[in-house]
C-alpha cells in the first residue's frame, strides 16, 4: 500500500494554543471583569497558593499574594493603563521581587483577557546590556559586506547571550533554509553551509516568528505546565498564547531539538520588507535561560540586521545594476532610432542579453523569432513558447528549474535550466525569453530531508522529526543560478520600453493609413466632379464645331481640317472623361457577388471587340472558362480591358495570337490572358497599374492609361489578385485570380 505522510502535517498543529506554558515561569490571565480566568498549574512552585484556589478570584486577591507593600494596587493600575494602550513596550517588563527573588512581569493581551507572565529576572542587568548593545552595533556595522555584517552580528549575539552556537539561517526561495553564518564553541562540529528542509519550520511557526521577534525555549527536558481555567479543563487550551513569551513548545519541535542534542534554543527573527528573511538560531547544549532584557537587546540586534539587510544587499547589487542600467539605456536609445524593433534590440553591440546575466535569449515578435547566444533549438523553442503561452498568467514568469515544471525541458537543460519569460502581447503570443545554463551543485542537507517518517516498534509509520542530522549530500541537477531582483526589474523596464516602441509604430501606421484613405477619397471626389463638370463645356465645343462644319459653307479646307481635329479631340477627351468616371465609380460602388457565366461573357466580348477593333490577323483561342463570382458589370470591364489590350498591343504581330483560359484550384479561379505583342519592360511591371501610366513603347497605340488602373481596382474590390508576366517583343500574359466561392 502506498502510504504518504510528511512533516507538512505539522502545518496543522495549533501551536499558538498549546494549553501549557514553559515551566521556568508562570502565568495568570484575567478577564474583562478583572477576575482570574486562567492560571498555570505551576504557580504553586512560585507562590504560596494553588492554581485552583486562584481561579475566579479578583485580581486584587492575586496581588495580595504577591505582597508588594510599596506599590499597593499596582496590578489594577497596570490593567487600567493597558486598557487604553496600543502596545505595552513602556510597561514591559515590570520588575518586582517576591521573597527576595527578582521577577520580570510581562503583560500581553489576547481577546478580552490580559495575561501576566512572571519569569526570572536573573541574568545580565539592564545597564550591562546597554553597554554591550552600544558596542555591538558599532562593531556589527563595521562589516563592509553583508556576509561580514552577519558574522559580526552572530559574534555580538554570542557575547550577549552566551549560547554555545549562534547560526544565521536564511530562507531560500522554496522555503528551505541554509546556515550562512555561524559562531560556535570550538568543540562543536560546524553547521555552516548546511541546508534544512522547509518542513523543519512549519508555516504557522513562521507566522509566529513574524509577530514575536524573539523566542526562547529554556529547557527541552523539563515538563511544561498545564494552564487551568474556571469552567473546565477542556477549555484551558483556548487561551491564545500568540503574544505570550512562556508559550509551551510543540512536542514535535521538542523532539527535533532533543534529536539534535540541544537543551535550550533561542531565536531572533530577521525581517526583510515585512517578510521573514531568516532567523538567528541559537543553540545551547545545557539548559540556559536568558532574561527579558537580554532577549530585548538581541531583538534590537536582529532589527539592526534587518534594516541593514536592505541597504547592504542593494549596495552589493550595485555593480550589476549599473551594467543592466547602461544596457537598458542603450537599448532605449536604439529603440528610438531604429524602425525595426527586433533589429534594434538584437543586432547591435548591446542586446537584450545585457539586461540580465543570461547566456541566451529569444525575441518572438511579429511572426519572427530572433535568438541570441545559447538557446534551445528552433523546435524546442517553439514548443516552449507554446507551453509558456498557455501557462503564463502574469506578464512575467521565471524559474531556475524549468524541467521541474516542464518535463521536455530536460532535453535542453544544459542551455536553459533557467528561464525568464516576459510577454509583449498575450493575444499574439509575442514575448521575450532569457536562458541560463544548468549549474550542477551540491546541497548538504542536515540529515536526509526526504525521510521524515520512521517505522515504530509496532510496525506502524510514525511522523517524527529526523533522528539523524548527519550531513546528507544531494547533487542538484537541471537547475541554474537564480534570477535576481535586479534582472527581473530591468527585464520589466525593457518590456515597457518595447511596448512603447510597438505602440509608437502602430500609431504611425494608423495615421498613415488614415491619410491614405483620405487621399483616396479626395481623389475619387475630385475625379468625379471634374469629369462631370468638364462634360458640358466639352459637348458645347463639339456641338458648335460640328454646327460650324455643317452650316458654314464659306469655310476653306484648312479651316475645315482644323475644325475636324477639334471634334476629334473632343471625342477623345470625352472618352477619357468616361474612363475616369468609371474609375472613380468603381471606388464608390459596393460589389454584389453573383455567379457569372464566363463562357457567355467571353463570347460576347469576343464579338464586340472584333467588331470594334477589326483586327487583321487575329487568332483568338478560348480555353476553359470556369464561372466566377463577382459583380457582372465590373467583371465584364476587367475582361474587356484585358482582351482589348491583348489584341491592341499584338496588332502588329502576324498573326496576332491571343488566348484566354481559366483554371480552377481549391481557393481560386485564375484566368490567364496572353498575347504575342510588344511586351512590357520588366522594371515597370507595377507602374502599368497606375492611373494614366503608359509605357514608352505604346506611343503608336491609342489609349488613355486608365484601363489597367480600373482593372486593378475592381480586382481588389473582389479581394482577388492580378499579376503579369511579360517579355519585350515576345508577348504578355495577365493573370487574374478570384476567390472560388462555392454555390450554396
Ligand atoms: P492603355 O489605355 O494605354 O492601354 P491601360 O491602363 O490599359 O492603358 O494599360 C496601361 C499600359 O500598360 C499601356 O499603356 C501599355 O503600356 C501597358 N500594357 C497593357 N497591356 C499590355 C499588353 N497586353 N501588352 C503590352 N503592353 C501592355
Amino acid at each position: 500500500m502506498d502510504y504518504q505522510v510528511d512533516l507538512t502535517n505539522c502545518d496543522r498543529e495549533p501551536i499558538h494554543i498549546p494549553g501549557k506554558v514553559q515551566s521556568h515561569g508562570f502565568l495568570v490571565a484575567v478577564n474583562s471583569a478583572n477576575h482570574i480566568q486562567f492560571v498555570s498549574e505551576n504557580v504553586s512552585a512560585f507562590l504560596p497558593a494553588t492554581a485552583s484556589s486562584l481561579l475566579g478570584k479578583p485580581v486584587t486577591a492575586f496581588e495580595d499574594l504577591l505582597n508588594q507593600p510599596d506599590t499597593p494596587g499596582f496590578l489594577v493600575q497596570m490593567l487600567q493603563m493597558s486598557r487604553r494602550a496600543k502596545n505595552y513596550d513602556y510597561i514591559n517588563p515590570y520588575y518586582l521581587e517576591i521573597d527576595s527573588v527578582g521577577y520580570n512581569l510581562i503583560l500581553s493581551k489576547t481577546g478580552e483577557c490580559f495575561i501576566f507572565e512572571f519569569e526570572p529576572a536573573a541574568g545580565a542587568t539592564q545597564t550591562d546590556i546597554q553597554k554591550i548593545i552600544g558596542r555591538s552595533v558599532s562593531e556589527m556595522l563595521n562589516g563592509r559586506h553583508l556576509q561580514q555584517l552577519l558574522e559580526n552580528a552572530a559574534n555580538q549575539i554570542k557575547s550577549l547571550i552566551g549560547y554555545d552556537r549562534i547560526m544565521i539561517y536564511k530562507f531560500l526561495e522554496d522555503g528551505h533554509g541554509e546556515v550562512i553564518a555561524e559562531v560556535k564553541n570550538d568543540d562543536l562540529e560546524p553547521f555552516l553551509g548546511l541546508h534544512y528542509p522547509a518542513t523543519d519550520i512549519p508555516k504557522q511557526a513562521r507566522e509566529l516568528y513574524k509577530i514575536n521577534l524573539t523566542r526562547i525555549i529554556s529547557d527541552v527536558n523539563t515538563e511544561s505546565s498545564p494552564i487551568l481555567t474556571i469552567v473546565d479543563n477542556s477549555q484551558s487550551t483556548s487561551l491564545d498564547l500568540t503574544h505570550a513569551t512562556l508559550r509551551a513548545v510543540s512536542p514535535i519541535h521538542i523532539q527535533y531539538l532533543k534529536n539534535m542534542g540541544v537543551a535550550s534554543s533561542f531565536s531572533i527573527s530577521l525581517m526583510y520588507k515585512d517578510e521573514l528573511w531568516g532567523l538567528v538560531a541559537c543553540h545551547n547544549y545545557t539548559p540556559r535561560f536568558i532574561n527579558y532584557q537580554a532577549r530585548d537587546a538581541s531583538k534590537l540586534v536582529g532589527q539592526i540586521i534587518s534594516s541593514a539587510l536592505e541597504y547592504k544587499q542593494e549596495e552589493e547589487d550595485t555593480a550589476k545594476i549599473t551594467e543592466y542600467k547602461d544596457a537598458f539605456a542603450e537599448l532605449t536609445e536604439l529603440l528610438r532610432k531604429d524602425g525595426d524593433i527586433t533589429e534594434a534590440v538584437t543586432r547591435h553591440a548591446t542586446t537584450i542579453l545585457d539586461v540580465t546575466d543570461a547566456t541566451g535569449a529569444a525575441l518572438i515578435l511579429e511572426d519572427r523569432t530572433a535568438t541570441l547566444g545559447n538557446t534551445p533549438n528552433a523546435e524546442q523553442l517553439a514548443q516552449l513558447v507554446n507551453w509558456l503561452k498557455q501557462n503564463m498568467d502574469d506578464q512575467i514568469y521565471y524559474t531556475h528549474n524549468l524541467s521541474n515544471v516542464y518535463k521536455p525541458g530536460v532535453a535542453f537543460s544544459q542551455v536553459a535550466s533557467g528561464v525568464l519569460a516576459c510577454t509583449l502581447s498575450k493575444e499574439l503570443g509575442e514575448m521575450m525569453i532569457w536562458f541560463k545554463p544548468e549549474q550542477l551543485s551540491t546541497i548538504n542537507w542536515a540529515g536526509n530531508p526526504d525521510k521524515p517518517v520512521e517505522i515504530r516498534e509496532d510496525g506502524l509509520l510514525q511522523l517524527s522529526p529526523r533522528r539523524s542530522f548527519e550531513v546528507w549530500s544531494e547533487t542538484v541537477q537541471y537547475a541554474s543560478v537564480h534570477w535576481t531582483r535586479a534582472e527581473i526589474t530591468y527585464v520589466l523596464k525593457l518590456r515597457e520600453e518595447i511596448l512603447y516602441a510597438i505602440n509608437r509604430q502602430a500609431t504611425q501606421i494608423r495615421t498613415l493609413n488614415e491619410k491614405l484613405q483620405q487621399a483616396y477619397e479626395e481623389l475619387d471626389t475630385f475625379s468625379f466632379t471634374i469629369s462631370h463638370d468638364l462634360r458640358t463645356p466639352l459637348s458645347s465645343i463639339k456641338n458648335y464645331s460640328e454646327l460650324l462644319l455643317q452650316t458654314n459653307t464659306s469655310l476653306d479646307d484648312n479651316a475645315r481640317n482644323i475644325l475636324k481635329k477639334v471634334v476629334n479631340g473632343a471625342d477623345k477627351m470625352n472618352f477619357l472623361i468616361k474612363e475616369v468616371l468609371h474609375y472613380s465609380k468603381v471606388g464608390r460602388t459596393d460589389v454584389e457577388f453573383v455567379r457569372i457565366d464566363m463562357k457567355h461573357l467571353v463570347q460576347e466580348l469576343q464579338n464586340e471587340i472584333t467588331v470594334a477593333l477589326n483586327p487583321q490577323h487575329l487568332k483568338l483561342t478560348v480555353g476553359n472558362t470556369p464561372d466566377i463570382h463577382g459583380d457582372p458589370t465590373m467583371i465584364r470591364q476587367v475582361f474587356a480591358n484585358l482582351l482589348n489590350n491583348a489584341i491592341k498591343y499584338s496588332g502588329k504581330s502576324n498573326p496576332s495570337v491571343v488566348t484566354i483560359e481559366g483554371k480552377e484550384n481549391n481557393n481560386e479561379i485564375v484566368y490567364a490572358i496572353s498575347d504575342n505583342g510588344i511586351g512590357i519592360d520588366l522594371q515597370y511591371y507595377n507602374r502599368i497599374f497606375e492611373l494614366f501610366k503608359r509605357m514608352s513603347n505604346v506611343r503608336e497605340y491609342e489609349g488613355t492609361g486608365v484601363g489597367l488602373a480600373i482593372v486593378k481596382r475592381i480586382i481588389e474590390k473582389h479581394q482577388g489578385r492580378i499579376w503579369v508576366e511579360s517579355e519585350l517583343g515576345v508577348g504578355t500574359t495577365f493573370y487574374v485570380a478570384f476567390r472560388n466561392i462555392q454555390d450554396a
